[in-house]
């Protein structure tokens, strides 16, 4: 049985469409997923978006329509991306699903027993767009540290969920790594945040704030829970936590490799509130938080008051999945903050993809058709020995970048080796070794075609559809008949076709 591997982008909220940051963390946990699969795990990629937010309840009302209609348009925009973007998610959840509903109050009942939840009256700082209270202390100018708005007093009669009571337990768990975060500046900054002493999270509302939104909390009609507590559980209701036990148990409770990808403004939820709520229900925790950055457009923060909101649907129109993907996951440092902007996009189609691998790709397709009638008996023995030593370095360092979610790095050893076989290929002069050398020739070419092959099956998890491309253009296709030892060229497109 190959080893299971669970991985999770976080859910978006779907009071508005989606924007480039979003296709982002699509992708970036799309490349994770897949690269797993081909590392032989059975893998369960999930995405879906969270609808049980007041947020969704105020965009509704300012539109004027029924909240579902207003959250189901949404969602399948969401889900419209994932199509788009290529994405390979096994399932897609909404939190307005019964099966996720029936989920979220399993888990509260869970904690409940624990004796963990508790009602007292409560005044706080909210801010409706983080759906979160913040304290005087971490406001910055008396304004939500995300928004720039500020937070709403709000007192009510709430539920809390007792954290401190697992504060030295989780704080262990993320020091020795039982508990992975990565990037390591985001696992000393949630010690830190243990550090300072953890208060009680309030994880209900009243039905009438939440204006009549959300889950009930089992055995109190008059509340809702907190649409985190609610959101948070998707990540077990998928696979089948209140509805189907064997399933749970083989996906999550005896299941190591459990994996969320999350952006930086999110990273307290699951580094924290997430682990308190699992450990509280006496569930085991997720093996690692993979926090990623955001992203500005030309140095600018994203915002709809600017007005440069980048609809990601119109990216890939324009340039393609892959190039989309590519830049997305090449010039966005993974664990950090990275900037887009169409004049560095457009180098790196031009640039890495266009010159270095769709050139070189038809380069050498061509000089076998050409020079051998289109087809290249593989001859091992004809194969550059540096060269083989340069595609197992690029191979392991590929791997370790990966699996560290550094994927910028991960891509840029591929594009070593293909600068590698560039140059190697200039200086080799097959054009002229064709009629004068022939055995030169062959190793040139066979070294060539090999580099060209082995960066393919790297790259495959990132741009997939360009694996296949350059797989088909050497003969590797159901039907065809190319065997590893036989390649048999078929015709030769530009990958990408160069724009002015
Ligand atoms: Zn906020």
């Amino acid at each position: 049985m190959p080893e299971k591997l669970f991985i999770s982008t976080s859910i978006p909220y779907v009071n508005a469409a989606p924007h480039i940051g979003h296709a982002l963390e699509f992708v970036q946990g799309d490349v994770l997923a897949r690269y797993y699969r081909e590392k032989g795990f059975d893998v369960f990629f999930l995405t879906g978006t969270d609808e049980n937010s007041l947020k969704n309840v105020l965009a509704a009302e300012k539109r004027g329509i029924d909240v579902k209609v207003h959250v189901k348009e949404n969602s399948d925009i969401f889900e419209k991306l994932t199509k788009v973007l290529d994405i390979s998610n096994d399932d897609f959840i909404r939190t307005t699903e019964e099966r996720h509903i029936a989920g979220a109050q399993k888990l509260w009942n869970a904690c409940d027993k624990a004796g963990d939840i508790y009602k007292k009256k409560y005044e706080g700082l909210y801010c409706v767009g983080c759906e979160s209270f913040y304290t005087e202390k971490d406001l910055v100018n008396g304004l939500c540290p995300e928004h720039q708005t500020k937070p709403e007093v709000v007192k009510e009669e709430n539920y809390f969920l007792k954290l401190g009571k697992y504060q030295d337990k989780l704080k262990k768990l993320i020091e020795n790594d039982e508990l992975k975060i990565t990037p390591a500046s985001r696992k000393n900054e949630t010690l830190e945040f243990i550090n300072k002493g953890l208060e009680d999270l309030s994880i209900s509302r009243s039905q009438a704030r939440a204006h009549g939104w959300g889950i009930p909390v089992p055995g109190d009609s008059s509340q809702v829970e907190y649409v985190w507590f609610d959101a948070l559980s998707n990540y077990i209701n998928v696979i089948g936590y209140a509805n189907d036990e064997k399933r749970f148990q083989d996906w999550w409770v005896n299941n190591k490799r459990k994996i969320h990808l999350v952006g930086k403004g999110i990273a307290r939820f699951h580094t924290v509130y997430w682990p308190i709520m699992l450990l509280s229900a006496g569930l085991p925790l997720p093996s690692e938080i993979i926090v990623h950055g955001y992203f500005t457009i030309n140095g600018q923060k994203i915002s709809k008051s600017i007005g440069n909101v980048i609809d990601p649907f119109s990216v890939v129109k324009k340039y393609g999945v892959d190039p989309t993907r590519y830049f997305l996951l090449r010039e966005i440092p993974s664990g950090k903050d990275g900037d887009f902007s169409y004049e560095r996009l457009e180098a790196r189609y031009n640039g890495d993809l266009a010159n270095n691998l769709g050139n070189l790709v038809s380069r050498v397709a061509k000089l076998i058709e050409t020079n051998l009638e289109g087809e290249l008996i593989f001859n091992p023995e004809f194969l550059d020995k540096e060269a083989e030593k340069r595609i197992e370095a690029a191979k392991q360092k590929y791997e370790k970048a990966v699996e560290e979610f550094q994927l910028h790095t991960a891509l840029s050893h591929i594009w070593e080796l293909l600068d590698y076989a560039n140059v190697y290929i200039d200086g080799k002069k097959p054009w002229v070794d064709a009629k004068e050398s022939p055995e030169k020739f062959l190793k040139t070419i066979t070294t060539s075609t090999t580099i060209i092959l082995e960066s393919a099956k790297l790259l495959k998890p990132f741009l997939p559809e360009t694996f296949e491309k350059i797989y088909k253009t050497f003969g590797f296709e159901p039907g065809v008949g190319a065997k590893e030892d036989k390649i048999i060229i078929s015709e030769i497109k530009p990958l990408f076709p160069k724009l002015q």
